[in-house]
């Protein structure tokens, strides 16, 4: 979404970094640089004359202009001041006493629905968090068929459709079936509109006064730009929001609804919408938005994507197989592949700027990608029937194997030996049966 404020910012700030020495008029010019660039991007005015009247007091000042590297200096105020106009980075509260009322509102189309969704599943998974979902859209027909499809297919908890039932009745019921059967949330997802309307308004209090929500989620889609800060200044004043929703972020909307949300609204992002797909949410980092913006990537989002991938698929393909206590090298040979999608972030990181400490992370993480692709040609080498059976694996063909893939006999006899001390290790726990350590693992 950021892309061409990112690269317009990283022209201006580049010709800053490479020189030694700034005057306070570079700075001033570089700022005027950095509004257009900000104005281009669709950030509302107010913001960002605040932006600019910040930024250049603080880069003018005379510690930064007297620094060792002044441009560095500019750079990291820049980046500073994105961060605090993204405020901070607030999760979904759920203090209140269980279930926890959240209520979802926004216009029609804004991807309210699939948020609900979203965020009942980011709850449960990611906060371990009972939630049960809630359609109180009786205007739109199958809205609330639309939502039941979507907690159906991911597991999640639907209050049972009646049909003729009001908007706050159903608000109600929802609230009784969440006391009653123990979930810790209630997403009750509201009627949208195509506008702003006195009705869409009042109906929305309402439901507020009735279930008294610990959140008050405004969907809003990054797409229509400022008018999307529009909406959600109007539902901040008549409804009174906690946290906004920013959907369609992977379009190419230019940022300004992010970058102006914050101060225009007073209320916090919260939550964004990446994607169709009902895992595409992610929590809203302030810090890492404004990395994204000035090119230093997001590389602590990448991460946590490529562990949760592995985690998942791991799971579920290799649960089955370890219960039983079986374990090949095949399965060794698919967990170094997965490792190696892990090396190759550790690469990207090294590129990027500021990065050293983290990949030096990784790297003790025993994160060798040469290493694994030593271990990968090795396995390779061998026939299907010797990766499905090791033990077939003689001296003869030990050498052979060594000579497949140009390493020597001790690579291939230290591979073997680790093979079989996780393959011991997990016939083992196969033999503890389903009550076993692999019992609990998801499926
Ligand atoms: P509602 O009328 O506000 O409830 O909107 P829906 O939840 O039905 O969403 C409208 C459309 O937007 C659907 O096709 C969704 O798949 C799509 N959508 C929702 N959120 C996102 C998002 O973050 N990215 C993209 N690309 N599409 C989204």
């Amino acid at each position: 979404m950021f892309e061409g404020l990112s690269d317009r910012l990283g022209g201006v700030l580049d010709k800053l970094r490479k020189r030694g020495a700034l005057k306070e008029s570079d700075v001033k010019e570089a700022m005027r640089e950095v509004r257009v660039a900000l104005l281009e991007a669709d950030v509302a005015l107010p913001v960002v004359k605040t932006f600019i009247t910040n930024a250049t007091e603080r880069a003018v000042g005379s510690d930064v202009l007297r620094s060792v590297t002044p441009g560095q200096m500019v750079v990291k105020i820049v980046h500073d001041e994105l961060k605090n106009m993204l405020g901070e980075g607030e999760d979904i509260n759920l203090a209140a006493a269980a279930p926890v009322p959240i209520l979802m509102v926004g216009l029609q189309g804004s991807g309210k629905t699939t948020s609900s969704a979203k965020i009942a599943l980011h709850l449960t998974k990611k906060r371990n968090k009972k939630v049960l979902l809630a359609s109180l859209d009786i205007y739109r027909p199958a809205a609330q068929q639309q939502l039941k499809v979507l907690a159906d297919d991911n597991g999640l908890g639907i209050l049972p459709i009646v049909m003729g039932e009001k908007p706050v009745s159903i608000a109600k019921r929802a609230m009784d079936m969440g006391r009653k059967e123990g979930y810790d949330a209630v997403i009750l997802d509201t009627a949208g509109r195509l506008h702003i309307d006195m009705e869409l308004m009042s109906e929305v209090a309402q439901i507020r006064d009735a279930v008294n929500p610990a959140e008050t989620l405004l969907v809003t889609d990054a797409m229509t730009g400022q008018d999307s800060v529009n909406v959600a200044k109007e539902f901040a004043e008549k409804v009174g929001i906690t946290g906004i929703v920013l959907t369609r972020i992977d379009g190419d909307a230019r940022g300004g609804a992010a970058l102006s949300m914050r101060q225009i609204t007073g209320c916090p992002i919260k939550m964004l919408g990446t994607g169709e797909k009902i895992d595409e949410m992610e929590a809203f980092h302030p810090d890492r938005i404004a990395s994204r913006i000035l090119g230093m990537g997001d590389v602590v989002s990448l991460v946590e994507k490529a562990a949760e991938t592995i985690k998942k698929e791991d799971a579920e393909k290799m649960a089955k197989k370890l219960a039983k206590g079986q374990f090949d090298l095949n399965d060794l040979l698919s967990q170094l592949k997965q490792l190696q999608k892990m090396g190759d972030l550790s690469g990207i990181m090294g590129m990027l700027p500021g990065m050293g400490a983290l990949k030096k992370q990784m790297s003790q993480t025993k994160l060798d990608p040469k290493l694994l692709t030593h271990q990968e040609a090795i396995i390779l080498s061998m026939t299907p029937k010797e990766r499905e059976n090791p033990a077939l694996i003689k001296a003869s063909r030990k050498k052979r194997i060594a000579a497949g893939c140009g390493l020597s006999v001790q690579d291939v006899n230290k591979l073997l030996k680790q093979y079989l001390t996780m393959s011991t290790m997990i016939k083992k726990m196969g033999k503890m049966g389903k009550k076993g350590l692999f019992g609990g693992m998801p499926k």
